[in-house]
Parts: C-alpha cells; structure tokens; sequence
C-alpha cells in the first residue's frame, strides 16, 4: 500500500526534547510495541498505528526481543512497515531495542551475559531487516552476570556498527550510576534509562531521577497510562478489546479495583477542568519531570493515538492542580 508521510509532521520542534546530555533529541511521546503488534494481532491495524504515529512526528518506536507472541514477532511486524511504507524514511527513525529477558532455550537465552546480548541483536537486526538499531538496551539488571560484562556488550555493539546508541532498562539508581560509569570510561556513554513511571508508580522519584539528571541521561518512561487505567478504559467496566481482558498477563481484571476507579475518576475531574482527557493528563504529568525526555506509550487503536497527541496542548501544572492530584493519590 503506497504511503506519503503528513508534510506537517515536523511543524512542531518543541515537540522534540533533548535526550540527556547527548546530541539525539527525542518526540514527547514515543510509541512501544509490547503489546499489540504481534503475529496474533491484525496487521492492518498495526500498520495503521505506526504509520499514524509517523504522520504526528513520533519518530520513536520502541521494541526489545520478546514483544509479540510469540516473541519476537513485533520486530517482525515493524520490519514489514518499514519494508513496506518507511523504508524511504529510515533517517528520520529512531529505532530501539532491547534483550534481557527469557528468549531462547537454554543457558544463552536470558538475562545479560555478552554471549546472549549480543546474539540477540543479531537475531533483532534480521527481524527489523536492519543494519543497525538506534538505540540497544540492556533491558534488567543481571545480578550474576558482571556489570563491567554487559556494559562491555553493549559497547561492543556500537563499536561493531549495529546500534548507534546505549541504554539501560529496570536498573536502580546504584544500578545506573555503576553501568553509567563504565560505559562512560568504554567511551559509549549511556544515552538513555527506560524506568517505569506514572502517577500511580512513582519509583523513579526516589533517587533514579537525581542520578539521571546527575550523569546526564536521559529517560524514556513506559507505561505512563499504567498500562490504560489512567484513562477512562476501564469507565463502564470492562471492555472486550481491553488489555485486561484480552491480554491479562500483565493487567489482570481484579487489579482494576473500585478503590483504583474511585481515584482514576477524581484523577478525570481535574483533567476535564485542564481541558483534557485524562490520558492526556497523565502523560502531561510524567512529562512535567525535567528528567523525562519522552512519554513511552503503548495503544491498541489510531484513535488513542490520537487522543494521546493533544497531551502536548497542555504541559503546565498550576501547583494547586499538583497538589490535588498528589491528594487523590495518597487516598
Ligand atoms: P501505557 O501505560 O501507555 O498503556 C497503553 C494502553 O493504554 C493501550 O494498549 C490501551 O489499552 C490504553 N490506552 C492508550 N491510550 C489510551 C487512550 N487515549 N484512552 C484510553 N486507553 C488508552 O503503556 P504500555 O504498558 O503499553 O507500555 C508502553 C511501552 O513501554 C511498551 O509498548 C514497551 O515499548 C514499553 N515497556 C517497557 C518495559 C520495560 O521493561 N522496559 C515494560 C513494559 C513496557 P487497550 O489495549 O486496553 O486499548
């Protein structure tokens, strides 16, 4: 199917933020392929969403070895996309991935070693149909393999061609400030961390962001709508089409609680009053930190993209907005 990018699709550049120190600026909001965009899922549709994401400047995809069922084949999907209608357009792509979790079978499948690093990115390459990714994570911390080992792997894959830059994913504020200072004495600086954060997991809050902010990296937070429950998904119960009900492993129908509506619809109350939805104001509230360079978000449909997008209308909190929303959440 020919396609021709929105000519406008850049008419923003305050809608690229700096990543860390580095010279790579980012799109506020990135779009991730956890879920969704697998073997299972219908292409169309997941074309349909990158090539939209495109077309709104979020020139950021974000992928790691295991996306998809069966794993693997969200790379597969984002491969034939950009064979198909963005190949024209690999310059203006930011392409991520990342290995760390179980794969393959056997003692090189998992975790962190080099020998697994490193063949997993062979492996991604040929799925993507790439040369090189633009960014490789390590996506956990490996408490047995060596640090200074799995640093080195990802130097190496820069060294080697196949990923012009480095990341971490998952790894504590001792974590990141040990990986930053070997690969920052390999000479491949760490460019980026991917923690999880959102107003209802606030982790990162409690030293990670200091460390970035310190070192100079920046950071691509996933699961800024804790997964759709900060938005009204989940309003009048729980739809079909859903992640809790579709795909459960991950956002399990008990875990969306009355306690957790009763807040998310206080949360909506104030966004409404801001102009937004609350989606957008949840991806407003993560990008309010100095330390996030960009909001990583997942969707099953364009239109959430859509909504997503007008998150950018807004980035200001009035400190009375701050805290009644601190106040809902303490609840
Ligand atoms: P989000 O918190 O953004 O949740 C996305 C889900 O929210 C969508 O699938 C959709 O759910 C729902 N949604 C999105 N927009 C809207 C909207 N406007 N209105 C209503 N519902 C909406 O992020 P994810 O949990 O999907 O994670 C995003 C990405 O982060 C992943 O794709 C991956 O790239 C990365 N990630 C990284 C991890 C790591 O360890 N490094 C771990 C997890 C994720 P529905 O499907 O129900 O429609």
């Amino acid at each position: 199917m020919p396609y021709t990018p929105a000519p406008a699709r850049y008419d923003s550049p305050a809608f690229y933020r700096r990543c860390g120190h580095s010279g790579l600026k980012l799109p506020l909001l990135s779009l991730g392929l956890w879920h969704n965009f697998g073997a299972g899922d219908d292409y169309a549709n997941s074309r349909a969403m990158i090539l939209r994401a495109f077309d709104l400047g979020i020139t950021h995809f974000d992928l790691a070895n295991n996306y998809g069922q069966p794993a693997g084949s969200a790379e597969t999907t984002f491969g034939r996309v950009l064979r198909e209608n963005l190949a024209a357009f690999r310059d203006e792509l930011i392409v991520s991935t990342k290995a760390g979790y179980d794969m393959w079978p056997g003692p090189y499948g998992d975790h962190s070693s080099r020998k697994y690093l490193l063949a997993s990115l062979d492996q991604s390459l040929k799925r993507l149909g790439l040369d090189y990714v633009d960014i490789f994570y390590s996506h956990r911390f490996d408490p047995e393999t060596p640090l200074e080992e799995t640093m080195g792997a990802l130097d190496q894959a820069v060294r080697s061609g196949k990923a012009l830059y480095v990341g971490i994913s998952n790894y504590d504020p001792a974590q990141t400030a040990a990986a930053a200072r070997i690969l920052r004495e390999l000479g491949t600086p760490c460019l980026i961390h991917q923690p999880r954060y959102s107003m209802l997991d606030r982790v990162p809050e409690q030293g990670l962001f200091d460390v970035l902010k310190r070192e100079g990296i920046g950071s691509i937070v996933f699961s800024p709508l804790a997964k759709g429950v900060l938005s009204n998904r989940y309003f009048a119960g729980l739809p079909t089409d859903a992640r809790a009900v579709r795909d459960p492993r991950f956002l399990k129908p008990d875990q969306i609680t009355p306690a957790l509506l009763a807040q998310t619809h206080q949360l909506d109350a104030i966004a409404r009053e801001r102009g937004q939805s609350l989606a957008q104001m949840a991806l407003a509230w993560v990008l309010r930190q100095p330390a996030v360079t960009t909001a990583l978000i997942g969707a099953s449909k364009v239109s959430q993209i859509d909504d997503n997008i007008g998150a950018i209308n807004n980035l200001n909190f009035s400190t009375a907005e701050l805290a009644a929303i601190d106040k809902i959440l303490a609840s």
